[in-house]
């Protein structure tokens, strides 16, 4: 390098005189100042590095060598009239020149690194070491000596080693990674400020020793990461990577995740590692509030099924080392009408209170779950007492049978509870849950709503219920059905009007099955739309061959209606059968409206518009009958067979058919009196206004080829002749 050498020669240079020196003292002096005056000249020539010397007492260059032209892009002729602090950064003038004078007039010597600015405005970096080499005689600097050199090169390329050191510092404290060197002989670790936070490590330079830096990883998780250490050790690995948790001195726990190289000399002894560590923390949490997310219903924040189940297996584990519990399983009475009524969000509403009040009722360590919809269920963790569970069952349902307030209108819900108890009820989970879902449903089935214990004869009537599923199933791929008709006749001629189609099924073991039996499973278990659909066909096709005056009634359920394409169904039996419109008549009942939606009415005005009649069909067997008949203009009333029952015998039940014939005469419409076994009740009822009759008493239910025979049987004159008709 061009410094120390440079410094050196010009440092021999002997300066001061005294004042008292003799005159061949001086004159030596001059001889070996002209020879030193001529070797600068000479070094001035070398071009080796730049080299400039400046007058004190004017402060301007007063030689400049050609390699300092170069450097600071000025010639010759041009610097001689200028100072150095002309062509210095403004920045590091005042600081150069101030520093340079006071070194001048001490040690003579001055070393800086200082900016010089180009003619084009650009900036070079200089390391500068001055030197006086001339005083006057009292020893005042008269002339100093600078060399140059050239440093802006390494001075970038420090900066830029800076910036992306800075970078690489941001870098990982932004993507949380921490490293750290762990010396194996001195059992030593070292690392930067963000590992050691990382690490749950207190501040400061100090190593830290292996054992304290272990101390603070999760005590589940340190006797597997020292393993795992010890492991790889043994093996020579040159990679370990693992993940841990660390409980920071602020309690706060932080996930990382760790990625450590072993080095090892060449007697295969372990030497040092080192390790980078992520803090995976946000990823971790969000991972948890997933898991949550997928084991919890959102809107009670209750455990959900899945949840539920886990908890359930748990329960039955600790259940063989004698720890008995039960499992309950509620319903709502009311919530479809709820929803219906008030709207989804009061649904809402009333769901987060529901679980609001069942918790209250129980223990801390007891699971409370919404498994869907309106149903919850509990696992009770108890002695295994029947009663004590059974209390608990009471409580549930007396806490939710008290009102509920939903937009501002007190409201009775009501709910079902069904009760199984480990291990009486079952050993399984599974068990246990389909048991307490038995009971539910017989607890739902009693007039008295209330809770039930699981019974094992409920498990035959379920059994008994899923085989005949199984069965109907295959019967309605197979259409092992049949429709038998019953005639409907009318009072005044008792000639045959129409038939009402009445289906049964054949089953190959039980032999003919009533409608009863199968229909309410039907539309459970979602065959009744197939089966409907068929019933609909067959009967148009068949009516279809028969006299072109009488018609068919075909009965519908209220599944059907809901579906909402049963007007497409309907005019494709009419088209497909060639059945005129007017002759055919559905047969609904008042469940069919319980909805009130505008699109079950809307199906049904769209059915009325192809010519097809609407009966309401069991009149008066409802609730609140008066009110269906005035929400869609039926053209016909069905009366119950319950009231034929007694009219002949009960004036009371006269009073009520009198009533109801008139009503339904005062509407416009026609009706029908369904269950007239007796001659008796036909002459009673035939008086009171009925106009059209059906039951026993004519014929029962018979299958299509008897439909002839009906015909000629009550085609003709009356063969009843009614008293007082
Ligand atoms: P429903 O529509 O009220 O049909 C009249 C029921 O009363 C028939 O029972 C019929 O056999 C019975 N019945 C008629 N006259 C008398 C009588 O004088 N005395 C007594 N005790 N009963 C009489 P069935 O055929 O067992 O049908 C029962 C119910 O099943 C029907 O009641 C109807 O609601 C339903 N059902 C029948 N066929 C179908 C169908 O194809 N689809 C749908 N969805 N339901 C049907
Ligand atoms: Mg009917
Ligand atoms: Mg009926």
């Amino acid at each position: 390098m061009i410094g120390s050498g440079m410094f050196g020669l010009l440092g021999r240079f002997p300066f001061r005189f005294g004042a008292q020196a003799s005159a061949d003292q001086r004159e030596a002096a001059a001889t070996e100042l002209a020879e030193k005056d001529a070797a600068l000249a000479a070094l001035f020539e070398t071009g080796t590095a730049g080299i400039a010397e400046v007058d004190m007492q004017s402060g301007r260059f007063v030689r400049v060598n050609q390699r300092f032209c170069e450097f600071v892009k000025r010639d010759a002729a041009l610097l001689l009239t200028l100072r150095p602090s002309d062509i210095t950064h403004p920045d590091d003038r005042e600081a150069v020149v101030a520093d340079a004078r006071k070194a001048m007039e001490g040690v003579g010597r001055w070393e800086a690194e200082v900016r010089h600015i180009l003619p084009n405005g650009e900036t070079v970096w200089a390391r500068l070491g001055s030197s006086i080499w001339k005083r006057d005689e009292s020893g005042a600097p008269l002339r100093r000596i600078t060399i140059v050199q050239d440093i802006t090169e390494s001075v970038r390329s420090k900066e830029r080693q800076r910036q992306s050191e800075e970078l690489l510092r941001l870098g990982q404290q932004v993507g949380r990674i921490g490293t750290f060197t762990h010396d194996i002989e001195t059992g030593l670790v070292r690392c930067g400020a963000d590992a050691r936070r990382m690490f749950g490590q207190p501040p400061g330079d100090e190593p830290i020793e292996f054992e304290a830096w272990t101390a603070a990883f999760h005590p589940e998780d340190q006797p597997r990461i020292l393993e795992a250490i010890k492991v790889t050790l043994q093996r020579g690995d040159a990679e370990l990577a693992c993940e841990l948790r660390i409980i920071g001195p602020d309690g706060c726990l932080r996930h990382l995740e760790l990625r450590v190289g072993y080095f090892y000399d060449e007697a295969g002894r372990p030497t040092r590692t080192v390790g980078a560590a992520i803090d995976v923390t946000e990823r971790k949490q969000a991972e948890e509030r997933l898991t949550h997310a997928a084991r919890h219903d959102t809107l009670t924040g209750l455990p959900n099924r899945a949840l539920f189940r886990e908890r359930l297996n748990q329960a039955t584990s600790r259940a063989q080392y004698g720890q008995g519990f039960a499992v309950l399983c509620l319903d709502l009475d009311r919530f479809k009408d709820v929803n219906d009524t008030f709207g989804h969000p009061q649904g809402d509403r009333l769901l987060i209170e529901v679980a609001a009040r069942l918790r209250e009722e129980l223990r801390p360590d007891d699971t409370l779950a919404r498994l869907g919809g309106d149903e919850f269920a509990v696992i009770h963790a108890s002695s295994g007492d029947p009663e004590e569970v059974g209390r608990l069952a009471r409580r549930l349902v007396d806490r939710l049978g008290e009102p509920f307030v939903l937009s501002g209108q007190r409201v009775l819900i009501g709910a079902s509870v069904g009760v199984a108890v480990a291990p009486r009820d079952g050993a399984q989970g599974e068990e246990l849950l389909s048991a307490a879902d038995l009971a539910l449903y017989q607890a739902k089935a009693q007039t008295m709503r209330g809770w039930r214990f699981f019974e094992p004869q409920m498990n035959v009537a379920a059994q008994s219920r899923r085989d005949l599923e199984r069965d109907l199933r295959a019967a309605v791929e197979r259409e092992e059905f049949e429709l038998f008709y019953q005639p409907v006749l009318e009072v005044s001629s008792l000639r045959i009007k129409h038939f009402e189609a009445l289906i049964r099924w054949r089953h190959p073991q039980r032999g003919l099955v009533a409608p009863d039996s199968f229909i309410p499973l039907c539309e459970q278990a979602g065959l009744i739309l197939p089966l409907g659909a068929w019933v609909l066909r067959r009967a148009c096709e068949e009516a279809a061959s028969w006299p072109a005056e009488i018609g068919v009634a075909v009965n519908i359920s209220a599944v059907q209606v809901a579906a909402g394409n049963l007007d497409f169904i309907v005019a494709a039996a009419l088209a497909e059968s060639g059945l005129k419109s007017e002759r055919l008549e559905l047969e609904i009942t008042e469940t069919s409206l319980l909805n009130n939606s505008e699109s079950t009415l809307a199906t049904l005005h769209k059915i009325k518009a192809l010519g097809v009649r609407i009966a309401m069909d069991d009149f008066g067997a409802g609730h609140s009958s008066l009110g269906y008949l005035q929400r869609f203009p039926f053209d016909k009333v069905k009366i119950d067979r319950a009231f034929a029952r007694d009219v002949d015998c009960s004036p009371k039940s006269a009073a009520i058919v009198k009533a109801m014939l008139d009503l339904c005469a005062a509407l416009g419409l026609t009706t029908t009196i369904e269950g007239v076994e007796t001659e008796a009740q036909f002459r009673a009822l035939a008086k009171m206004g009925g106009t059209k009759v059906q039951g026993y008493l004519f014929s029962r239910p018979q299958p299509a080829h008897c439909v002839p025979a009906l015909l000629a049987q009550f085609g003709g004159a009356p063969q009843l002749t009614v008293a007082a008709a």
